[in-house]
């Protein structure tokens, strides 16, 4: 068991990551990066003064910083896990804002999990499915209320290269049912569970935890005239998922005594690292190119009403 003090201002932080410019011909609205976690973005309509925007994170990362920085920074949290705090880690963003590419560091984090738990008996488990949410069937465990998902497989991994396999997996799962892997993958969410379960061993007590991955879908919003039938609801249904995201972590921050974590499949999933003793990071990733103003404008309220819990 490890004793860290955390000092967690809150149990829900938010760090922003800025993607480098993919083009470099189209104006950048990043006006400002703050060591302090603080952003300026600007209005490409109003570059002057009154067209800047300030935002203020627990950290932001520039479009330079690199995945070790972000491990570096996140690791902490994710060694919280082991003092039997259940943490969530999602990212949240546009299409083409960088989610994937961050939690790329996931399986980084589940192996660095493994080498810690190396000295004594290996006891992950994880929770893999296939199953698109819309179709995902979640129950309640009468006994003890937690959560039962009937098509979901849990795996024991005794190795990194389970548990890389595993995730490879997932990806592949998450592509299937799709001609257009790349659009499939950014209308779903995608996430990885690691149920850790660990013996004190001072008092004997059964410590059992869990970390959620998260790489949410695509927040931006969808042109109803552009999808039709099938694709109209998944749409509407993911739209409808982060909303109710944030509207579970509107109550949370209003401190209100009903958190509405049963309005979506996605909060339900995440119910128990979200809110309580559980701590949460988010990663609002953001597109600097300016026709991602508007999208990006988004983001960064979001992830602001987020950073007040
Ligand atoms: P999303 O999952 O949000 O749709 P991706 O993670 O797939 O976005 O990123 C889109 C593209 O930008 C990918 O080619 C990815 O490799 C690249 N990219 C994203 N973030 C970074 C970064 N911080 N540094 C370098 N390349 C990045
Ligand atoms: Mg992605």
């Amino acid at each position: 068991l490890y004793n860290i003090v955390q000092d967690l201002k809150g149990n829900i932080r938010v760090y922003c990551r800025i993607r480098p410019p993919l083009n470099t011909s189209v104006q950048n609205i990043i006006d400002f990066i703050g060591s302090d976690g603080s952003l300026v973005v600007i209005d490409p309509l109003k570059p002057q003064k009154d067209g800047k925007k300030l935002f203020q994170f627990n950290r932001v990362f520039g479009p330079t910083s690199t995945q070790d920085e972000v491990f570096r920074d996140t690791q902490p949290l994710i060694r919280s896990v082991m003092d039997g705090y259940n943490v969530c880690i999602f990212a949240y963003g546009q299409t083409g804002s960088g989610k994937t590419h961050t939690m790329r560091t996931s399986s980084e984090f589940v192996i660095w999990l493994l080498m810690i738990f190396s000295n004594s008996l290996p006891k992950e488990r994880i929770l893999s499915s296939s199953l698109t949410m819309d179709t995902l069937e979640i129950r309640s465990c009468v006994s003890d209320d937690s959560l039962v998902l009937p098509d979901a497989t849990l795996r024991e991994v005794k190795s990194t290269i389970d548990v890389i396999n595993l995730m490879k997996l997932g990806e592949v799962n998450r592509a299937v049912g799709s001609t257009a892997i790349n659009i499939r993958s950014s209308r779903s969410h995608s996430v990885l569970t690691v149920h850790v379960q660990g013996e004190d061993v001072t008092g004997g007590n059964i410590l059992r935890s869990c970390l959620h991955l998260v790489d949410l879908a695509g927040s931006e919003r969808v042109d109803k005239s552009e999808v039709s039938g099938d694709g109209l609801k998944e749409a509407q249904y993911i739209n409808k998922s982060l909303s109710c995201l944030g509207d579970v972590i509107t109550a949370l921050a209003q401190k209100n005594s009903h958190i509405p974590y049963r309005n979506s499949k996605l909060t339900l999933l995440l119910q128990n690292s979200l809110g309580g003793n559980a701590k949460t990071l988010m990663f609002a990733h953001v597109s600097p190119e300016g026709d991602s103003f508007g999208e990006t404008m988004g983001t960064l309220k979001f992830a602001q009403r987020v950073s007040t819990v």
